[in-house]
Protein backbone atom coordinates (compact mmCIF):
# COMPACT_ATOMS: atom_id res chain seq x y z
CA UNK A 1 0.00 0.00 0.00
CA UNK A 2 1.37 3.76 -0.70
CA UNK A 3 -0.82 7.25 -0.04
CA UNK A 4 -2.13 8.41 -3.08
CA UNK A 5 -5.08 10.68 -3.86
CA UNK A 6 -8.59 8.86 -4.76
CA UNK A 7 -9.18 9.50 -7.98
CA UNK A 8 -12.93 9.56 -7.53
CA UNK A 9 -13.21 11.91 -4.63
CA UNK A 10 -9.77 13.98 -4.24
CA UNK A 11 -9.38 13.00 -0.66
CA UNK A 12 -6.17 10.70 0.93
CA UNK A 13 -6.40 6.92 -0.48
CA UNK A 14 -4.39 4.10 -0.35
CA UNK A 15 -3.39 1.90 -3.14
CA UNK A 16 -2.50 -1.10 -3.35
CA UNK A 17 -0.75 -3.48 -5.72
CA UNK A 18 -1.60 -3.55 -9.61
CA UNK A 19 -3.84 -6.50 -10.15
CA UNK A 20 -3.51 -6.78 -14.40
CA UNK A 21 -4.27 -3.80 -16.00
CA UNK A 22 -5.82 -2.32 -12.83
CA UNK A 23 -4.92 -0.07 -10.17
CA UNK A 24 -6.85 -0.74 -6.85
CA UNK A 25 -7.48 1.84 -4.40
CA UNK A 26 -9.02 2.23 -0.93
CA UNK A 27 -10.38 5.36 0.17
CA UNK A 28 -12.40 6.18 3.76
CA UNK A 29 -15.36 7.67 1.86
CA UNK A 30 -15.21 5.80 -2.04
CA UNK A 31 -14.83 2.19 -0.24
CA UNK A 32 -12.19 -0.22 -2.02
CA UNK A 33 -12.45 -0.01 -5.79
CA UNK A 34 -10.29 -0.67 -9.36
CA UNK A 35 -9.76 1.23 -12.12
CA UNK A 36 -8.48 0.35 -15.43
CA UNK A 37 -5.00 2.12 -15.60
CA UNK A 38 -4.85 3.25 -19.17
CA UNK A 39 -8.42 5.15 -18.29
CA UNK A 40 -6.78 7.03 -15.65
CA UNK A 41 -3.92 7.96 -18.10
CA UNK A 42 -6.44 9.15 -20.98
CA UNK A 43 -8.52 11.12 -18.18
CA UNK A 44 -5.27 12.73 -16.84
CA UNK A 45 -4.24 13.88 -20.24
CA UNK A 46 -7.86 14.85 -21.44
CA UNK A 47 -7.85 17.26 -18.18
CA UNK A 48 -11.14 14.78 -17.03
CA UNK A 49 -12.23 13.59 -13.69
CA UNK A 50 -14.58 11.69 -12.20
CA UNK A 51 -18.02 12.90 -11.49
CA UNK A 52 -17.35 12.28 -7.69
CA UNK A 53 -21.33 11.46 -6.90
CA UNK A 54 -22.27 9.74 -9.77
CA UNK A 55 -19.14 7.26 -9.09
CA UNK A 56 -19.70 6.64 -5.39
CA UNK A 57 -22.95 5.90 -6.27
CA UNK A 58 -22.09 3.63 -9.00
CA UNK A 59 -19.16 2.03 -6.63
CA UNK A 60 -21.76 1.53 -3.39
CA UNK A 61 -24.09 -0.82 -6.34
CA UNK A 62 -21.66 -2.64 -7.13
CA UNK A 63 -20.11 -3.12 -4.42
CA UNK A 64 -22.92 -5.47 -2.87
CA UNK A 65 -22.29 -8.55 -5.01
CA UNK A 66 -19.04 -9.00 -2.54
CA UNK A 67 -16.58 -8.03 -4.87
CA UNK A 68 -14.11 -4.97 -5.24
CA UNK A 69 -16.24 -2.88 -7.92
CA UNK A 70 -14.39 -2.06 -11.05
CA UNK A 71 -14.02 1.28 -13.04
CA UNK A 72 -13.43 0.68 -16.93
CA UNK A 73 -14.33 2.66 -19.87
CA UNK A 74 -17.30 0.87 -20.81
CA UNK A 75 -19.12 1.79 -17.63
CA UNK A 76 -17.98 5.59 -17.35
CA UNK A 77 -19.62 5.72 -20.50
CA UNK A 78 -22.58 3.68 -19.49
CA UNK A 79 -22.95 5.42 -16.69
CA UNK A 80 -22.11 8.92 -17.44
CA UNK A 81 -18.91 8.68 -14.99
CA UNK A 82 -16.43 11.15 -16.63
CA UNK A 83 -16.69 15.40 -16.13
CA UNK A 84 -14.64 17.97 -17.69
CA UNK A 85 -12.38 19.48 -15.25
CA UNK A 86 -13.41 22.98 -14.75
ZN1 LIG B 1 -12.53 8.67 -2.53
Amino acid sequence: MSITVCVVCGDTAEKAYPVGSFDEFKCASCGYYSVNRQLIEEMEAANQVFDTERTQQYLMIHSRQGQVPAITRVETTKHRLIVENA
